[in-house]
C-alpha cells in the first residue's frame, strides 16, 4: 500500500510539521500529487487525504468572486494582510474556469498579490491548470484539505464570476462573498446567473471612486437580495435561513471597510457554529460532492467502455434522425454498458 513506504510518510509529517520551509515544501508537493493524474499517483494522494483528514475541518473556509477587475486580488491581499497581523494563517486558492475551456488563464499571474505571497503565514496557490471545471474544483477542494491540516485556519477560495465557478466555490465554502462595481447593471448580470442567491455577502468595492453610485447599487442590491428571501428553497438557502444576506460597501485598495467585513464574517460564523447551520451545510456539501464526482466518473467510464463506442455514433444518428427515441436509446446504450462491465 501506498501509505507504507517513507517517502510518503515523509510527505505526511511535512505537511504536518508547522510552520516553516519543510511544511512549505511538502505542502507544494501534496498539492502537486492531488493534481497528477497517474493512477500511482491518486492512489497515493487518496491515501494522503485520509491521513490528513482527522486534521482537519476547523478552518473557516471563505468563497470570493466578481467579474475580472473588480479587484479580487487587491481585496484577499488586503484582507489576507490585516488577517495574518492578527495572528491568523492565511491560503489562498483560486479556481480558475477558463482553464478548462482555452487552457489560458484569467487568475493564474504570478505578480497578483505580491506581498501576500512573500509573507511566511500566507500560502498562495494558483488555479489547477487543467482539466474540467469539476476536475478542477476537485483539486481545489483537496488543496484545501491539505491547507486545513496544515494549521492554515482561514482559506479563501476565489474565482472568476462567469457562471458555474461560482456553484463550485458556493459548494465548497462555509460562506461565499461576491465582488460587485458601484456601477448599476452589474447587480443585474450576477441576478440573471443566479449568483446573486447563492451570497451570503455582497460586497460593492471601489466605492471610493463613486460613493453615490456604491450606496445606490447597495440598496438596489438589498432589495434584490430581500426579494430571493421571500422564496429561499435550496438546501444551501435553507442551511443559511438563519443569516439575512449583507451588502456593504468598501474600498480594498484604501483599506476601508475591511474591518466591518471581517466582523461580518465573524458574525457569520459564530451564528452559523451555534445554530447548527454550518456543520449542516458542510455535511450536505460533503454528500454533493460525492454524488457529484460519481456521476462524473461513471459517465467518463461509459464513454470509454468498448461495447457503448463500437455503437455511440450509429445510435446517436438514428435519434437525432427520428428513427429511435432517445429513452430507448439510452436504455439500449446502458444495457451495452452493463453488459461490458459484466464481462469485466
Ligand atoms: P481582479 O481582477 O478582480 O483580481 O482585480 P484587481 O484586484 O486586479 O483590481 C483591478 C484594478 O482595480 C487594479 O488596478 C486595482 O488597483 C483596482 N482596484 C481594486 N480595488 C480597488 C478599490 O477599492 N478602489 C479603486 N479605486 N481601485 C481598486
Amino acid at each position: 500500500p501506498p501509505g507504507l513506504t517513507p517517502a510518503f510518510t515523509a510527505l505526511v509529517d511535512g505537511v504536518l510539521a508547522g510552520p516553516g520551509p519543510r511544511q512549505r515544501r511538502a505542502m507544494a508537493k501534496a498539492i502537486t500529487l492531488l493534481e497528477s493524474t497517474r493512477a500511482e499517483h491518486r492512489a497515493q494522494a487518496d491515501a494522503m487525504l485520509t491521513e490528513l483528514l482527522p486534521r482537519t475541518g476547523t478552518s473557516f473556509r471563505l468563497g470570493i468572486s466578481g467579474v475580472p477587475g473588480v479587484g479580487k486580488s487587491t481585496f484577499i491581499e488586503a484582507l489576507g494582510l490585516s488577517l495574518i497581523d492578527q495572528g491568523h494563517r492565511v491560503a489562498v486558492l483560486a479556481i480558475d474556469p477558463s482553464s478548462s475551456v482555452s487552457g489560458g488563464s484569467i487568475l493564474g499571474d504570478k505578480t497578483r498579490m505580491e506581498r501576500l505571497s512573500m509573507d511566511e503565514r500566507a500560502y498562495i496557490r494558483p488555479s489547477p491548470s487543467s482539466g474540467t471545471l469539476g476536475g478542477v474544483a476537485e483539486k481545489t477542494r483537496e488543496a484545501m484539505l491539505v491547507c486545513e491540516a496544515a494549521g492554515y485556519d482561514v482559506v479563501i477560495v476565489e474565482t472568476v464570476g462567469v457562471g458555474q465557478s461560482e456553484t463550485a466555490v458556493a459548494g465548497m465554502t462555509d460562506m461565499y462573498c461576491l465582488l460587485q462595481l458601484p456601477n448599476a447593471g452589474d447587480d443585474l448580470q450576477a441576478i440573471k446567473k443566479g449568483v446573486m442567491e447563492l451570497a451570503d455577502l455582497v460586497v460593492i468595492n471601489k466605492a471610493d471612486l463613486d460613493d453615490a453610485a456604491a450606496t445606490r447599487a447597495q440598496s438596489q442590491i438589498t432589495s434584490s437580495l430581500r426579494l430571493y428571501g421571500m422564496h429561499r428553497r435550496t438546501p444551501h438557502e435553507v442551511a443559511a435561513a438563519n443569516w439575512q444576506p449583507r451588502v456593504m460597501r468598501l474600498s480594498a485598495l484604501k483599506g476601508q471597510g475591511l474591518a466591518e467585513f471581517w466582523s461580518a464574517v465573524s458574525e457569520f460564523r459564530t451564528l452559523q457554529t451555534h445554530n447548527g447551520a454550518l456543520d449542516h451545510k458542510r455535511r450536505q456539501q460533503a454528500r454533493a460532492w460525492m454524488w457529484e464526482r460519481i456521476q462524473a466518473g461513471l459517465q467518463q467510464q461509459f464513454l470509454s467502455a468498448p461495447a457503448v463506442r463500437q455503437v455511440m455514433d450509429e445510435t446517436l444518428a438514428q435519434v437525432l434522425d427520428g428513427r429511435l427515441a432517445a429513452s430507448t436509446a439510452a436504455r439500449q446504450l446502458l444495457a451495452r454498458f452493463s453488459g461490458d462491465n459484466a464481462d469485466a
